[in-house]
């Protein structure tokens, strides 16, 4: 009988439930672990949790446990119901799985540990799941742990775009950047998609919003200004979205230069695209011989190469009066540099400077906290299953970057 008390304990089974009985199939390489309850004990409603007498059984169902011993291992139970004069004919919950799930708890907590380490696939092949089963058991575990969360307004608060494919197709996230998880996710990015997120605090507890760091981008400036007082000193905006802004300046430059070029039978600038992009001290040393040759060229892609890499200094000072009298020189240059795509955003981030400013005498904040929710979401698109809609996509990020406590309990 070892093998009953092995599983009543592996499956924590308590009063009334007990294993009645353990079979094993070893030509189907399976166990059968047969449950039963004694009698006479009285059931909560699983609505009300009102004390009922039994009602019936419903028909026996099965539950896929952890496999023993590379075995397959089943759950065999018939769940007892009551009749609750309130809610009728119910099925009563069971200690081992939650209402609806063909696994057990264990198999699920253990589904979630594999899910967090690969792709849907990967952990359906590990757990000789179905991709549907395995992706229920994802969404199962995202829904369990959003209804858990604690209803809390971050303090300094992420707000950011992502492509949720190429094309354009975007979603909008926002993150605590404290605790680097994703809060909120919606379709776009309009002021409508920003909105219900700080629609879902009382104003009240928007007051305790301290800084919001995104892209100078008028939609979710707009959503700020709605729901946020002295929304001008709160928005910091994120330094990574202004350089990304410079470094499609110096792309637009780059190609027109290529172009005009090539028409004089010039190439010099093939293939360099990338080479303007990366911070200077990134730049991969296989490429530095021949960038050190273009940048001595003379070249307008070079003169907006250094106004970029020299804005990149603002961000390192520490006081806003230093950092002001940095910009103004840096303003000054980029707007006499003669290549219109860096005066365009010279300009923008002039209209913007209050926010910018902000990063100095409010919050030193990036959305660059959350780059670990960054990279985790590359992964997520790359994982070909891992999102085969929208919906998909979203699931899995919160799985992945919700910080969200998912197993069952
Ligand atoms: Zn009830």
């Amino acid at each position: 009988m070892r093998d009953i008390e092995l599983y009543a304990q592996l499956l924590s089974l308590e009063d009334p439930w007990f294993v009645d009985d353990v079979r094993l199939s070893v030509t189907e390489r399976r166990v059968e672990v047969l449950l039963a309850h004694h009698e006479g004990r009285r059931w909560p409603c699983p609505s009300c949790g009102a004390e009922l007498a039994l009602y019936d059984h419903a028909d026996e169902r099965r539950w896929r446990h952890l496999d023993t011993g590379g075995f397959a291992t089943l759950v065999l139970a018939r769940p007892p119901r009551v009749q609750c004069p309130e809610h009728g004919v119910l099925q009563v919950n069971l200690p081992w799985a939650e209402p609806k799930s063909r696994f057990t708890k264990a198999f699920e907590r253990f589904a979630i540990d594999v899910m967090k380490e690969t792709d849907v696939s990967g952990a359906a092949n590990i757990l000789k799941t179905s991709w549907d089963e395995c992706w229920g058991i994802m969404e199962r575990a995202v829904a369990r742990g959003r209804a858990r969360k604690e209803h809390r307004v971050p303090a300094l608060v992420g707000v950011d775009e992502k492509a949720a494919r190429k094309g354009h197709s975007y979603v909008t996230l926002v993150y605590d950047i404290a605790a680097g998880s994703v809060e909120y996710i919606a379709d776009d990015r309009k002021q409508e998609s920003l909105d219900p997120y700080f629609g879902s605090f009382t104003p009240e507890e928007r007051e305790g919003i301290r800084a919001v760091a995104m892209d100078m981008w008028e939609p979710y400036v707009n959503s700020v200004r709605a729901h946020l007082a002295d929304a001008e000193q709160k928005i910091v905006f994120d330094k990574f979205h202004i350089l990304k802004h410079m470094g499609d300046a110096v792309d637009t430059v780059r190609k027109a230069e290529h172009k005009e070029l090539r028409a004089q039978g010039l190439e010099i600038l093939s293939g360099s695209k990338y080479l303007w992009l990366y911070g200077e001290e990134n730049l991969p040393k296989r490429h530095r011989d021949r960038f050190c040759a273009l940048k001595a060229l003379n070249l307008k892609t070079a003169r907006s190469w250094a106004i970029k890499e020299s804005l990149r200094v603002l961000w390192d000072y520490h006081r806003l009066g230093w950092a002001l009298r940095f910009y103004k020189q840096w303003f000054f240059w980029a707007t006499h540099s003669r290549l219109q795509p860096v005066i365009d955003v010279a300009y923008m981030i002039k209209r913007h400077l209050y926010g910018v400013r902000n990063y100095f005498s409010v919050a030193r904040i990036t959305n660059a906290a959350a780059e670990g929710v960054n990279s985790k979401i590359q992964t997520i698109k790359k994982m070909a299953y891992g999102y085969r809609n929208r919906e998909h996509f979203k699931t899995a990020i919160f799985f992945h970057c919700g910080g969200l406590q998912l197993y069952p309990v």
